[in-house]
């Protein structure tokens, strides 16, 4: 979301007349964006700030501004932290730095921007479609820097990919933090299902992702829509986050683990071939050995495609932050988190041998270690070795012949997919 955001700004700066600077010290602006998800992504930030101020005192003309979830309603603090930062922006809210940048351009900022798509995108390209979220996890910063939900209406969202499709852009991913709840804030009766139907009609455009969907909005319409639309993938990132019910009701979670098995089992029946992905946090406050066992079975029993796994980290501001106590130590989360990854290694070993021999549509998005690289419809990344001919931003069959647990690799079958 947050490179969706900066790829935004960036394309409205653009069409204001700035050019992009290689390096951060030679630029006029420097804008930073922030993720605070985790107290590393924050500390990572906190660092960069500070460089930037360091630069700055060789340019002090240089304008610095900081954006993103780090910035809340209440900026005073930042500004104590961080004197050196001419302006703060809230997520997604570029205003006060474009009107300020069409001020001193001497320019109608109406005028200047006609839409916020990325100027250069690439193959693929990420779309927001809602803003915030409704949802008060009790672990979670999002909604106090995000805000409520707000969809975007399909129109505006079509004729954003339509933008990008023209500009070269083959697949794209629909974004929201409940992307499977897109809609239901709008006075029309739409839902995601009926956005993909729009999306998928757009001419040019091969590939459809969304992320990330919440389990008490996958609804069987959005499920058989993967089935039935064929720019759809089928790959869903359904985050669990643990697989003990007295958590998740701390976590303010509202489904359960047999819930959630069964939403599983339900796609799974609906569209054979798709993979699930999920999110994982370990060391939640309170979570005792036997609830983190529940969450290591679910993992073993679901065999997901990937498991994106977090230790629990204090986010001040936060209900879980203002009355539960962070009390799992730092060794017990690390090594609950390290037994989740060895025990997802193995199903994604195992899994991914399964897959040799067979055939996979792959869009190549660039080249590493001399082997082309891209990931198929369900979002494994697979490589070749074929070193014939450019094969960038095309889609091409593979057929697999090799396999670790985090890659595919394979020969090139047919070109030209699409
Ligand atoms: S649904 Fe996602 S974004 Fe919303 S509060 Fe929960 S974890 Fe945060």
């Amino acid at each position: 979301m947050n490179e969706a955001d900066s790829d935004k700004l960036a394309s409205a700066l653009d069409q204001l007349g700035l050019t992009k600077k290689d390096n951060a010290e030679d630029a006029d602006l420097v804008v930073l964006n922030s993720c605070v998800v985790r107290q590393s992504a924050e500390d990572k930030v906190s660092y960069r700030v500070s460089i930037s101020q360091e630069f700055k005192k060789d340019r002090p003309e240089q304008m610095l501004v900081l954006m993103g979830c780090m910035v809340g309603p209440n900026s005073e603090n930042l500004q104590k932290r961080f004197p050196s930062v001419d302006m703060f922006m809230r997520p997604q809210d570029f205003n006060p730095l474009l009107e300020q940048i069409a001020e001193l351009n001497d320019v109608d900022l109406e005028g200047c921007i006609s839409n916020y798509a990325h100027s250069n995108p690439g193959i693929s390209c990420h779309v927001p479609i809602i803003k915030g979220c409704d949802f008060m996890c009790s672990f979670c910063i999002i909604p106090y820097r995000r805000g409520r939900q707000e969809s975007r209406t399909i129109r505006d969202i079509v004729s954003e990919v339509s933008i990008l499709v023209d500009r070269g852009v083959k697949e794209i991913t629909l974004l929201g933090q409940t992307v499977d709840a897109y809609g239901h804030d709008l006075n029309e009766d739409v839902d995601l299902a009926d956005l993909l139907g729009h999306v998928n009609d757009i001419t040019g455009l091969e590939r459809i992702r969304f992320l990330t969907s919440h389990p008490s909005f996958m609804s069987e319409k959005i499920i058989e829509s993967i089935n039935e639309l064929p720019k759809v993938c089928e790959h869903i990132n359904l985050p669990i986050q643990a697989g003990n019910d007295v958590v998740l009701e701390r976590m303010r979670r509202p489904y359960t683990n047999d819930h959630y098995r069964r939403l599983v089992d339900d796609i799974r029946k609906i569209v054979p071939s798709v993979t699930i992905s999920t999110d994982i946090i370990v060391g939640f406050p309170g979570e005792s050995d036997e609830q983190f066992q529940d969450t290591l079975k679910i993992v073993e029993d679901l065999e997901f495609s990937k498991v994106h796994s977090a230790e629990y980290s204090n986010r001040p501001g936060t209900i879980a932050s203002r009355q539960l106590k962070d009390d799992i130590p730092v060794r017990i989360k690390r090594d609950r988190r390290k037994m989740i990854d060895a025990v997802q290694e193995t199903i994604q070993e195992k899994n991914n041998r399964d897959s040799v021999g067979d055939l996979h549509s792959v869009l190549i998005e660039g080249r590493r270690k001399e082997q082309w690289y891209g990931r198929n419809r369900n979002d494994k990344l697979v490589y070749t070795s074929t070193n014939t001919k450019n094969l960038r931003n095309s889609i091409v069959e593979i057929k697999i012949e090799d396999s670790s647990p985090w890659s595919l690799t394979g020969s090139v079958t047919k070109t030209n997919l699409g």
